[in-house]
């Protein structure tokens, strides 16, 4: 009883996963449904140039995993962030940034429902605009 009732919580979980996964953009991208010209690509994490940069260079830095936002992160994803600053500090270094940005939105002001980090450097940085 206690087996079939695992079983049927981790099918209901893998159904909530498809389901999320399916209609992200992000997603599409890492599973190649999408063309992607991904700057950086690790184990876990991939880079992108912003397709609507706010400054010079606009990176979003994004875990394979669908999590979806800051506040769904849990302490298996530990992994997942820190190879994404790993990215972040690759980015940096590959491109001489002398002054960078480090940015995730949340709540309304988070448009695509799969955690990205920006990294932004340049000029100027239109905030009002990320
Ligand atoms: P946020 O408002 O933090 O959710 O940021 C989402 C970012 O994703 C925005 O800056 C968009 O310009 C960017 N974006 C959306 N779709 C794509 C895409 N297909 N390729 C690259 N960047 C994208
Ligand atoms: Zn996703």
């Amino acid at each position: 009883m206690i087996k079939k009732a695992r079983f049927l919580a981790k099918e209901a979980q893998l159904r909530v996963k498809y389901i999320m996964e399916k209609d992200c953009i992000f997603c599409k991208l890492i599973n190649g449904q999408m063309k992607a010209n991904f700057v950086v690509e690790t184990e876990k994490v991939v880079a992108f140039a912003d397709i609507n940069p706010v400054s010079d260079v606009h990176i979003l830095i994004v875990p394979k995993k669908h999590i979806e936002s800051v506040l769904t992160i849990s302490r298996e994803d530990a992994g997942d962030l820190v190879e994404m600053h790993e990215v972040a500090k690759k980015l940096v270094s590959d491109n001489k940034l002398e002054a960078f940005r480090l940015a995730y939105n949340g709540g309304r002001f988070q448009h695509v429902g799969h955690l990205h980090m920006h990294l932004l450097a340049g000029r100027s940085i239109q905030w009002s605009k990320l």
